[in-house]
């Protein structure tokens, strides 16, 4: 097991990549300058199996251990920026206004790529690491493209994981826990069908605006009055539109909002309820509706036995001081999703500093823990394909 220190010698050439990646972001499956950058780093480091072209962008790289015979394990990174305009003036500013790399992807694809390049010349480990190189993670569903296109069958992946950049928790740190860990995201739109017609004369009418709002605080019983208070269920409404005047009441009125669970089966019950719900209130006031509901991230669920080999890890780079497996889960989607639930995996967070938030126009990866990425995966690595065994 290796210290942080066995990997300072990547800092500078890593910051290097990542500052580049971070001047030229991509948005979703679009990533063409950067899967081809990605591509020609992979080859110059002498790995020779590289698949591209996976779910439009993705890659994966494998690298064949030289300890003999073993499984493979898969470790990911997400490599799409946002459509977010960047408040910054520093030189590796976003080139493309409106595009900005406010998630730390270009942070989390350096850190692979600093990995690969530390394993692709240090082969002493067992059996394989295929380097997953993810396309459209911020909510286009790159990590479920891949693997419905076979990855895990394909590299003969057996164990996958994930890592992600945490601005407020310091460099040096790690946090995890076993079980549910990010939130399952769900969408549903309520259409409310009432019959519009003069303001001046509302009992000729079904209005459609009482009965939308009506909808939205019978809404908020469904978690407060009809889930077991220790399971987390979120139903938040964000979008309520009717298209009236000062004189006309409108035929219809629209409703849209998100479902954030760490239960699985709460998606199931978030599913039937909300439509009974708003249906009665309808029905109460003789209009009626129509309903849709869209099931995106499944729980991030960290397996037990993969929670264990990712806190070793990374005891293993910073002392268990440095590294909290108690942490709690987030209500935050994640599209690693689809491949820990394809396999057992596990997912951790990263200290980024006292950075900017996720997502925020001033937000930028810091370059002090690429070392710290590099090395968990390199220590995972150590800790799963061990010469040894
Ligand atoms: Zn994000
Ligand atoms: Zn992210």
């Amino acid at each position: 097991m290796k210290v942080v220190k066995d990997f300072r010698f990547l800092q500078s050439e890593a910051t290097e990549w990542r500052r580049y990646l971070h001047k030229y972001p991509e948005l979703d499956y679009r990533l063409e300058n950067t899967a081809r950058f990605v591509t020609e780093k992979l080859g110059s480091f002498g790995i020779n199996h590289i698949e591209t072209g996976i779910a439009d962008t993705g890659i994966v790289a494998l690298i064949h251990g030289e300890a003999g015979k073993g499984p493979t394990i898969g470790l990911r990174a997400d490599m799409d920026a946002l459509p977010i305009l960047e408040e910054s003036n520093k030189p590796w500013t976003s080139q493309t206004p409106g595009k900005m790399h406010a998630c730390g992807h270009d942070g989390h694809t350096a850190m692979l790529l600093g990995a690969a390049k530390y394993l692709a010349t240090h082969r002493n480990f067992r059996g394989a690491v295929a380097l997953i190189f993810q396309p459209a993670e911020e909510g286009a569903l790159g990590g479920q493209k891949m693997v419905e296109e076979g990855i895990m069958e394909q590299f003969g992946i057996s164990q996958v994981f994930g890592m992600h950049n945490e601005p407020g928790m310091e460099i040096g740190r790690f946090g995890i826990c076993k079980g549910p860990f990010m939130g399952a995201l769900d969408e549903f739109d309520i259409l409310v069908k009432g019959r519009g017609g003069h303001a001046a004369s509302p009992h000729l009418n079904i209005d459609p605006i009482v009965i939308a709002s009506q909808i939205v605080v019978g809404l908020q019983t469904l978690v407060s009055r009809s889930t077991d208070p220790l399971e987390s269920l979120v139903v938040s409404v964000t979008r309520l539109i009717a298209d009236g005047a000062y004189n006309i009441i409108p035929e219809r009125s629209e409703i849209a909002g998100t479902v954030r669970t760490l239960v699985p089966a709460l998606r199931d019950f978030a599913e039937q309820q909300i439509p009974a719900c708003a249906r009665g209130i309808a029905h109460g006031y003789g209009a009626d509706i129509e309903f849709r509901y869209r099931r995106h991230d499944p729980v991030t669920i960290n397996a037990a036995k993969e929670t264990d080999l990712a806190i070793t890890a990374a005891i293993g780079l910073v002392g268990a001081d440095a590294v909290d497996t108690q942490i709690k889960p987030s209500m935050g989607s994640e599209d690693f999703a689809y491949m820990a639930e394809a396999r057992p995996g596990a997912y951790i967070l990263m200290g980024n500093g006292a950075t900017a938030s996720l997502h925020h126009p001033a937000y930028d990866f810091n370059d002090e823990a690429l070392p710290y990425g590099i090395g968990y995966w390199v220590n995972l690595v150590d800790t799963i394909l061990p010469v040894a065994c």
